[in-house]
């Protein structure tokens, strides 16, 4: 029989777990039904017992036995403790299987531990589900083809993508948690803080449930023969500010600036790049905006439910079956509007 552990972290604010923690809370509770499974869940990160205890409460309702790793030397992400305190957390669940958010933080960490528990692990896992054993499903070949794995090796740790399973909100409730001592390792990093890649705006929000794409139409000569980069930059931060929404770029935006030869959007970096040599995030909807549609950047859009774009070709990729809803519009007056639309809402 499966013993499952699901591994979680503390979020950046110190006191509660991650929306991706409580995704991976979702995928052990349906696993754990599924096989009759014991279910535990180990929380890491938090700066003391009181707060991993507190934090505990929003999955009490789980059932589960609930263990913590807890002080000040894991309250900041760092390999030596991050490992040792996984490793200790699988330790102590006995665990064959280990399911995890793929964050950075778990990401980080996560192979390390299980080969120190002479296991197995697989990452980019979608779902789960079981026949008499475990089957796991993932994405490979830029999000081309779709594998089922199984295996027979344990423990078997999975790290799953972000977006895949509903976080979970079961009722809150006093946690009785039980704490793991771990030996402290040897550290030598100490981490003074966090430095963001981006410039300005924090601009990728994978919780968002809007993805904005913007292309290079932003940057090119508009009907007046003029180019019009910095009302484009204003439009678009403005709609990031007043809709949340995460943002994406085609890979003629982004290249752009690496190639330095004009100036364009400066918030922008590679990082928001969406497409076959991009990234292929998870949002509810997409908004595409001033972009073509071509294959290689629509292949991102794997995982976007519902599909926009305003381009002004009435030809463009988009048209042709890639988009639920086209407006073969002008993008700096579009956005305008719905800026202005949003801030009155705000007001
Ligand atoms: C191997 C390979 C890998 C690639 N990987 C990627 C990738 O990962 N991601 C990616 O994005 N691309 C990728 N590409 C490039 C891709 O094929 C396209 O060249 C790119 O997506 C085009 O970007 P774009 O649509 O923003 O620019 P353009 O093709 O220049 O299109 C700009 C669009 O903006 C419209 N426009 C202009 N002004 C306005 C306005 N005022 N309002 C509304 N619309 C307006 C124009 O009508 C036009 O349709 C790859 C290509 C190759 C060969």
């Amino acid at each position: 029989m499966e013993t499952i552990l699901v591994l979680t972290h503390v979020d950046e604010g110190g006191s509660a777990l991650t929306k991706a923690s409580l995704e991976a809370v979702t995928a052990g509770v349906e696993l754990a039904k599924q096989h009759t499974a014991k279910l535990t869940i180990g929380l890491l990160g938090f700066a003391s017992v009181e707060a991993a205890n507190s934090a505990a409460g929003a999955v009490a309702a789980t059932g589960a036995r609930l263990l913590a790793v807890s002080g000040e030397a894991f309250a900041q992400p760092r390999y030596a403790t991050d490992a040792a305190g996984c490793e200790a957390l699988c330790r102590a669940a006995q665990a064959s299987i280990v399911l995890a958010p793929g964050s950075s933080r778990f990401v980080r960490v996560a192979a390390g531990v299980a080969h120190r528990l002479g296991g197995f692990i697989d990452t980019h896992i979608t779902s789960l589900s079981s026949n008499d054993s475990v089957d796991a499903t993932r994405w490979f070949y830029r999000q081309r083809v779709e594998a089922v794995v199984s295996r027979d090796a344990r423990p078997w740790f999975l790290l799953l993508d972000a977006g895949t399973h509903a976080a979970y909100a079961g009722a809150a409730g006093a946690a009785s948690v039980e704490t793991i001592a771990v030996d402290l390792p040897a550290t030598r990093t100490t981490v003074e803080g966090l430095r963001s890649p981006m410039r300005g705006a924090q601009t990728i929000r994978p919780d968002a449930r809007l993805l904005f794409v913007a292309g290079a139409g932003w940057t090119k000569k508009q009907p007046d023969g003029q180019i019009h980069v910095s009302e484009a930059g204003e439009l678009i931060l403005a709609f990031l500010r007043l809709s949340g929404a995460s943002l994406g770029s085609s890979k003629s935006l982004a290249d752009q600036k690496a190639e330095g030869e004009q100036s364009v959007l400066p918030f922008l970096t590679h990082m928001n790049q969406i497409g076959q040599t991009g990234s292929t995030p998870r949002h509810a909807k997409g908004l595409s905006t001033c972009c073509h549609g071509e294959e290689p950047h629509v292949v991102g859009w794997r995982f976007i439910g519902e599909r926009r774009a305003i381009s002004l070709d009435a030809n463009c990729g988009w048209t042709r079956g890639k988009a639920d809803v086209v407006y073969v519009a002008d993008a700096f007056q579009v956005m305008a509007r719905v800026n202005a639309l949003l801030e009155a809402r705000s007001a």
